[in-house]
Parts: structure tokens; C-alpha cells; sequence
């Protein structure tokens, strides 16, 4: 008798890649372990940063995801269009999955039209398209005003757009072309990473204030007008770019909404620790999810917790599969390298379960966080992919 069961992983980023991945190794061949996403290629996300500054072309920072149907996984390129939690029943263009267990990892969906002239006016940084095509604007810009935008308060990877303005200062300096380009930071967040606490947050602003880019937090973009090329803001100002680069509002996947898995955050609730969602055998990991802190903020969407979340769940549910008990949990620790141009980075870790607040603790740009970064990019792809 085959009593084999099939693990459905919904979305091949961080966390689907890892999990599967995890699955498939733990697993006794007899089960099943499916990995659907729509795109085909699998994108190394913090990579989007040296692309849209030139360090890096498409091709050096994607891979097929069909490479790992060698490992045994069943992957399925296509649109999951329809989860119905109650039975395990995914449906990926037209055709119906059923699952004993299901690993939601969407991610989070981009949103420019959400702000009127966004998308028409600017470069999305958080495409590769979007970040490939201001590379170009960039390389081709002699003089005049760079903006880089948040165009919500929250957003994946808080240190991200920080560090594409320093990366930015970075290259116009090694052009000989910094002074005459004037390199802003409107935010629509009080300031940078602020979910660390004032002490990074401040020491992250430094960085960016030494290298002369104007930092203008609170500032919450209501519309673009695209041919005057001016933002306007809810505050009444208004600030004027030549080329500008922005991270897009985030949502949920119309398709856990439509499955009626979203929470008042707006995002998938799970357990804090196991990812297990309301759902029996239905796991949420990663950016698709909203986890509290006790201090009020959403816990920051980062592939670093992605990645931990997605061994929790594959782990625990190899454990279960085997008749064992589900003991690991995630802890709320995680990292991050924060570019600060020059081939030097910063490097922030800590709890960020600790209550009442999170306790994060960031080392000074060096070369040896920039290093670390670039192995980690290099052994990232190389090791899933
Ligand atoms: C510029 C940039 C820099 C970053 N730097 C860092 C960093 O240094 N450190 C860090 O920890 N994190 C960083 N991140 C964040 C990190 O990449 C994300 O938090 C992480 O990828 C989240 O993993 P995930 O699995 O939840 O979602 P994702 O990796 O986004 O994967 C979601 C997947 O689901 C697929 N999908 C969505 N909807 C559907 C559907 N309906 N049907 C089929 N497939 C679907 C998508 O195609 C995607 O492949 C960065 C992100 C960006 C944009």
C-alpha cells in the first residue's frame, strides 16, 4: 500500500525554495513534494540593489526554477488562482492540487498604482525590470535631482531603499559626477528601520546624512504628476526629480484574501512561532504573514525570517509525517547587512521577539559586512539553485 502524502508549496521565493527544498531531503520518497509559482524564475531579491546601481546584470542574480525538479521536487510553473483551506484544494491555472499540508509562501504583491503617477513616473527598485531600467537611467544622468521614494511607511526589507541612496551616492562618485547631483530620500516612515529602536534607526540616518543625501522622513506620497516630474505629499509639500526610484506599496495576494485567510493587518495570521494558520494542516510563512510584536509594529518582512520560518514548518511537518511531535519553533532572531556604498556595509542582529521591545544591535560599516553580503549572495544561489 503507498500511503504517500503531498506537501503543496505555494510560491517558489525564499520561503517555498526552503521549505521545499527541506521537504524533499527529510522526506521519505513516497511523499509527494510539489512547488508551484508563476514565475519561472527564481530572483535573489537583495541582489536587485547592485543591479539597479550596474554591479550586476539580470542573469547574475536569477536562476530557472525548474533546476530543482533534480533534487526531486514537482515543480509547476502557474498562477495559483484559488486555496480553499478547508479542504486542501489549490487550484494553478485550472488544474486542482490537493495537499495533506499547505505552505502558503506568496510573499507580498506590489502595489505602484496604488499612488496616482507612481509607476508611470519612476523605476521600481523592487522589480527587476523596474531596477534594471534605472541602472540604465543612472548610468546615462550628468546633473540634476535623484529622488529615492517610499511610497508606504511599511514595506519588505525596511533597510533596503537606504541603502540603494547610498549605493546610489556611491556611483556617482566613482563617475566624478556626485557634485552635481543633488540625491534625496523622501520617506513616508518616520525614519529608517524604525522597528530597532532609535539607536539604530539614528545610526542608519547618519550614514545616509554623511554621504550629503537629504533625508526627508513623514512624508507620504499622495500622487506623481509623471510630465511636471513632481511628487506631492500629504503634508501640503512638493519636491521635484529628474529620475526617480521608488519601493511600491505592498498587499496581500488577491488570492489569500479571496480565501478569506487575511487578518485585520491586512496579511495571513499564523502562530508567531510555528506558522501553523486556523486551518488544519495549512502553514503561512514570510512576507505573506502579519506577526505582532508586543511593541505595537508588525514584525519587518525579511527573506531572513522567511528563510527560518519555512525550516520551522518543513521540519515540524517531517516531524509529524513520522509520527513524531512537532517541537521546533521560530524565535524572532534574525540579521541583516545594510550597504552603505564603497564596498563597506553595516551589519544589524538580534531578537526581534525580545519584549517589550526588540533588541537589535548594529555594527559600523566595514568591508567584512560587505563581504559577508557578497558571499552570501554568492552561496545563496549556488545552494538552492
Ligand atoms: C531590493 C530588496 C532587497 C532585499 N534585501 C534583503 C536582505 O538583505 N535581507 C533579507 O532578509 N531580506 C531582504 N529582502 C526581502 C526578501 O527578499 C523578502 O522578504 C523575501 O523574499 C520573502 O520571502 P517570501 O518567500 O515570503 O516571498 P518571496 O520571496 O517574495 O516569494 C513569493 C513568491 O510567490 C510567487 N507568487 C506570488 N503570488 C503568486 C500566485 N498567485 N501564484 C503563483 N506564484 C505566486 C512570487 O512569484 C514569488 O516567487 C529584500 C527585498 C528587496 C526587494
Amino acid at each position: 500500500m503507498n500511503d504517500g502524502k503531498t506537501v503543496l508549496g505555494l510560491g517558489g521565493g525564499v520561503g517555498g525554495l526552503v521549505a521545499a527544498n527541506r521537504l524533499r531531503k527529510s522526506l521519505p520518497a513516497r511523499h509527494r513534494v510539489v512547488l508551484v509559482d508563476r514565475e519561472p524564475q527564481h530572483v535573489f531579491q537583495p541582489s536587485l540593489l547592485w543591479l539597479a546601481v550596474g554591479d550586476r546584470a539580470l542573469g547574475d542574480i536569477q536562476r530557472p526554477l525548474e533546476k530543482l525538479v533534480r533534487t526531486g521536487v514537482d515543480v509547476r510553473i502557474g498562477s495559483v488562482d484559488r486555496i480553499d483551506t478547508a479542504t486542501r484544494v489549490v487550484r494553478v491555472t485550472g488544474q486542482d492540487f490537493a495537499g495533506d499540508a499547505i505552505i502558503v509562501a506568496l510573499g507580498a504583491d506590489l502595489a505602484p498604482e496604488a499612488i496616482p503617477g507612481l509607476a508611470e513616473a519612476g523605476h521600481n527598485l523592487y522589480t527587476p525590470p523596474g531596477a534594471n531600467a534605472f541602472a540604465g537611467a543612472l548610468r546615462s544622468f550628468g546633473q540634476g535631482r535623484i529622488v529615492v521614494l517610499t511610497a508606504t511607511p511599511a514595506y519588505k526589507c525596511p533597510a533596503a531603499p537606504y541603502e540603494a541612496a547610498m549605493l546610489i551616492a556611491a556611483a556617482l562618485r566613482h563617475r566624478g559626477t556626485r557634485d552635481r547631483v543633488q540625491l534625496d530620500l523622501y520617506a513616508a516612515e518616520p525614519g529608517p528601520m524604525a522597528v530597532t529602536g532609535p539607536t539604530l534607526s539614528g545610526q542608519v540616518r547618519g550614514a545616509v546624512e554623511s554621504q550629503g543625501i537629504g533625508y526627508h522622513p513623514d512624508h507620504q506620497v499622495t500622487r506623481v504628476d509623471a510630465t511636471a516630474r513632481r511628487l506631492t505629499f500629504a503634508n501640503g509639500a512638493t519636491a521635484d526629480f529628474d529620475l526617480l526610484l521608488f519601493v511600491p506599496p505592498h498587499r496581500a495576494p488577491a488570492v489569500v484574501r479571496d480565501a478569506g485567510m487575511l487578518a485585520a493587518s491586512g496579511w495571513v495570521a499564523a502562530d508567531r512561532h510555528t506558522f501553523a494558520t486556523s486551518a488544519a494542516g495549512v502553514y503561512a510563512i514570510g512576507d505573506v504573514t502579519g506577526i505582532p510584536l508586543a511593541m505595537g509594529k508588525p514584525m519587518p518582512k525579511a527573506g531572513i525570517f522567511a528563510h527560518a520560518q519555512a525550516e520551522v514548518v518543513a521540519d515540524n511537518i517531517a516531524s509529524l509525517w513520522a509520527g513524531r511531535e512537532a517541537r521546533r519553533t521560530f524565535d524572532g532572531v534574525g540579521k541583516c547587512f545594510v550597504e552603505t556604498g564603497d564596498g563597506r556595509a553595516g551589519f544589524g542582529a538580534g531578537n526581534f521577539y525580545a519584549e517589550p521591545t526588540p533588541q537589535v544591535a548594529f555594527h559600523a560599516p566595514a568591508r567584512r559586512w560587505h563581504w559577508q553580503k557578497l558571499l552570501f549572495e554568492r552561496l545563496w544561489l549556488k545552494r538552492w539553485l
